[in-house]
């Protein structure tokens, strides 16, 4: 890749965008008030904006291998914390996609040094699924199903944090698990039961 291609190309988006509108940059430059959050895979393939169709100022971002929230990360924690409790997003969204690299990786044994501690929270998620991954035997089917599993037990990271629990309560925020399928271009919304999940485990996460 030509890197100076990057700047040429720079160059045309900012023509482009001015062609329809030229205070575009002088509105972008005011501020940010984004409706959404948007937690993806680092996947150079899945895009953010992109894929929604938005743009600039449209979608708080946070990418990171296999869409991961780790409560222990800060770096997630805070996106998650600036977002909803600073920008006020409605919705926080988790989305993973199929053929994700990260979550293949955790389907297997190889020691991947650095990797293996972040990697191991999705070895959690095949272990609390356990039964029903082991009981499909076609092994593409089992993979996709562990990334939607994977993007599931995300959205319940999300909802054991304080400010997460908080925003819900007080103001009706949305948790929403998406995934991207990558042979196909097409957003899924895996439309995860949510409620129905955390009446079970509220007991355990509830915080006042
Ligand atoms: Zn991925």
């Amino acid at each position: 890749m030509q890197l100076d291609k990057v700047f040429e190309n720079n160059k045309k988006w900012i023509a482009s965008k001015l062609e329809v509108d030229a205070n575009y940059f002088e509105e972008l430059g005011k501020g940010q008030s984004p409706e959404l959050l948007y937690i993806g895979c680092s996947d150079s393939r899945v895009t953010a904006e992109d894929l929604m169709g938005l743009g600039p100022g449209d979608v708080f971002v946070h990418r990171n291998i296999a869409n991961m929230v780790v409560g222990t990360d800060l770096n997630s924690m805070s996106v998650i914390d600036y977002a909803v409790n600073h920008l006020k997003v409605n919705h926080v969204v988790i989305c993973g996609h199929y053929s994700c690299g990260g979550v293949k990786a955790a389907m297997q044994s190889a020691d991947l040094g650095l990797l293996n501690p972040w990697l191991r929270n999705i070895r959690d998620v095949y272990r609390l699924h356990k039964k029903e991954l082991n009981a499909m035997e076609d092994e593409e089917k089992r993979y996709e199903r562990l990334v939607e599993l994977n993007v599931q037990e995300q959205c319940v990271n999300l909802i054991k944090t304080a400010t997460v629990q908080k925003a819900v309560r007080n103001r009706g925020l949305q948790v929403h698990g998406w995934v991207f399928d990558i042979h196909t271009g097409k957003l899924i919304d895996l439309k995860i039961d949510l409620d129905g999940i955390l009446k079970n485990i509220m007991e355990i996460y509830h915080l006042d």
